[in-house]
């Protein structure tokens, strides 16, 4: 995603709005498969000695749940992208790396089919799970009793010693 300076007016900015191959960005590393191109929106304006750029973006990706491990597709999305590049005496600047840097930054490490609330992963657990704390405490009861039994057990009296 380059920038051309002579595009920005001295003193502004100008608005860059469009959509970009998203295979720089790199997502497989990431375990992410990018869906359609990345969708910028942004603001570029120069600074002493450098270049500026606020915006937005959006990449679409396909992951895969690692709870139901089905693919599911997600939107990836900066809503707040700033950066700045200082100039190296190009004609332009290149904010790929940023652009990046940023989307990567946002993909989950363990990606969920249900992160988005929109819909229930299937392989949430199931409903009876929940009485467990109840079958573990009738299971501790007996123990308790069997403490019981044994302090009100009088002392062996007469019993055929060994
Ligand atoms: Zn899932």
């Amino acid at each position: 995603m380059k920038v051309h300076l002579r595009q920005i007016p001295s003193g502004s900015t100008i608005h860059l709005e469009g959509e970009e191959d998203s295979a720089p960005l790199e997502l497989e590393q990431a375990g992410a498969e990018p869906v359609g191109p990345l969708e910028y929106s942004l603001d570029v304006g120069l600074s002493d000695g450098g270049v500026f750029a606020t915006g937005n973006l959006a990449q679409r990706v396909r992951m895969t749940c690692v709870a139901c491990l089905e693919p599911f597709e997600s939107d990836i999305i900066v809503d707040r992208f700033a950066t700045q590049i200082e100039l190296t005496g190009n004609e332009s600047v290149d904010l790929t790396p940023e652009v990046r840097e940023d989307i990567h930054l946002l993909l989950p490490a363990h990606p969920r089919c249900d992160q988005g609330g929109e819909k229930t992963c299937p392989a949430q657990f199931p409903a009876g799970a929940r009485t467990a704390p109840m079958q573990t405490e009738r299971a501790a009861r007996p123990a308790i009793w069997e403490a019981l039994d044994q302090l009100n057990t009088p002392p062996s009296d007469g019993s055929p010693k060994t």
